[in-house]
């Protein structure tokens, strides 16, 4: 008999909301959440914390593989570990985002991840996973995919408020400009750069509460689940 591994996933930019959706999503379906910004973040703390230049993906893959990025998913949400180490509050810093574009270039450094999110998905039944290249790359199977999008200044003010909240004090002006150079190098890499995934269903969330996103794909996943 074989066993079925669905997987939703949801791509877009940063500041669109897609963590938050994400994980009520996968709150309202009983199942996890694979936050794949997390993991590109561990590896930018790699390279700012160990010293390894984020220019170099066949040394930032090299140290990735000695090291070991995983999840703990007994905490919720799922803490992420690096070398057995709690970063979870440390991917969020300003510092980290600033590199995290470079590091997530290299395809040395994408092939590890992208092996470790679809075993990931092999060992559930059901998966969210939200990213940038989880409905076109990582799971191009995926039965059901979306695509935010929202306006520059939503999402500069939803990042700062997330950053407040994290305990730090920024700049609007530094938040939009880390925004807007993740979104240049996200969209012109050449390795899995963010687009639309084929067939994906494209919300704006500039003006939507988190329940009314979170509702129009819980009713999309729940129309696929029950045919
Ligand atoms: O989602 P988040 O903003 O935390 O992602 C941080 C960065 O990680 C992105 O700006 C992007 O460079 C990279 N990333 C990626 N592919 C993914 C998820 C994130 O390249 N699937």
């Amino acid at each position: 008999m074989t066993t079925q591994h669905y997987v939703f996933t949801i791509d877009g930019a940063a500041g669109t909301g897609k963590t938050t959706v994400a994980r009520e999503l996968a709150k309202r379906l009983g199942t996890n959440c694979l936050d794949t910004g997390a993991m590109y973040r561990a590896i930018a703390v790699i390279s700012v914390d160990h010293g390894v230049d984020p220019e170099d993906g066949v040394a930032l893959a090299a140290a990735l593989e000695a090291r070991g990025v995983r999840f703990d998913w007994e905490q919720e949400p799922p803490a992420i570990l690096l070398g057995g180490k709690d970063v979870s509050k440390r991917i969020r810093d300003l510092d980290i985002s600033s590199v995290v574009s470079i590091v997530a270039k290299h395809p040395e450094v994408r092939k590890v991840l992208v092996k470790q999110q679809r075993k990931i998905r092999d060992d559930r039944s059901m998966l969210v996973a939200e990213g940038r290249d989880q409905g076109s790359v990582v799971f191009p199977d995926a039965p059901v995919r979306f695509f935010l999008v929202a306006e520059m200044d939503e999402r500069t003010n939803r990042r700062v408020k997330q950053l407040k909240q994290l305990g730090s004090e920024v700049e609007l002006e530094t938040v939009q400009q880390d925004i807007q150079a993740r979104d240049h190098l996200d969209s012109t890499r050449e390795a899995s750069p963010l687009i639309c995934p084929d067939g994906a269903i494209r919300i704006d969330t500039s003006n939507k509460t988190i329940e009314e996103v979170t509702d129009i794909m819980e009713d999309a996943v729940r129309s696929f689940l029950s045919v």
